[in-house]
């Protein structure tokens, strides 16, 4: 998708710090952490928020669980804990339209809803 931020780190034509690839996620490190592990886990097909996920999306939606997973032991996060967020749309703050889960961890969470 043209001028989408993240489907650019997916083409590499702006730098990501990679944690994990492949033919349909990527994860990589938010720019901003706001945690001490704080990745973000996206497809590669883009899809600009929840609202957009169409049928044929589900089980590659459901796949990303799997990553997200794969990701949270990889970080060592997988038994001290961790979330898995997705903003969708302006009340939620989502900031790129490109289908994204925030995976955080490394610290005890605060409250869910500030
Ligand atoms: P949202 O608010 O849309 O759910 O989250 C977008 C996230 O993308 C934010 O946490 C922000 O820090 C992160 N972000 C924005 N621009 C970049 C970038 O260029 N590179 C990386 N790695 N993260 C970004
Ligand atoms: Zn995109």
């Amino acid at each position: 998708m043209d001028n989408c931020l993240f489907c650019k780190i997916v083409e590499g034509s702006i730098p990501s710090n990679k944690v994990f690839e492949d033919d349909s996620f990527l994860v990589f490190h938010d720019i901003e952490p706001a945690a001490p592990t704080h990745v973000l886990i996206i497809p590669k097909k883009h899809i600009a928020s929840m609202n957009d996920v169409q049928s044929e999306d589900f089980a590659m939606i459901g796949e990303l669980h799997r990553v997200a997973q794969d990701v949270a032991i990889k970080l060592g996060v997988a038994s001290t804990g961790y979330r898995l967020i997705n903003n969708c749309g302006p009340d939620s703050g989502q900031a790129v339209a490109h289908i994204h889960y925030h995976l955080l961890g490394g610290t005890k969470l605060g409250a869910l809803v500030q």
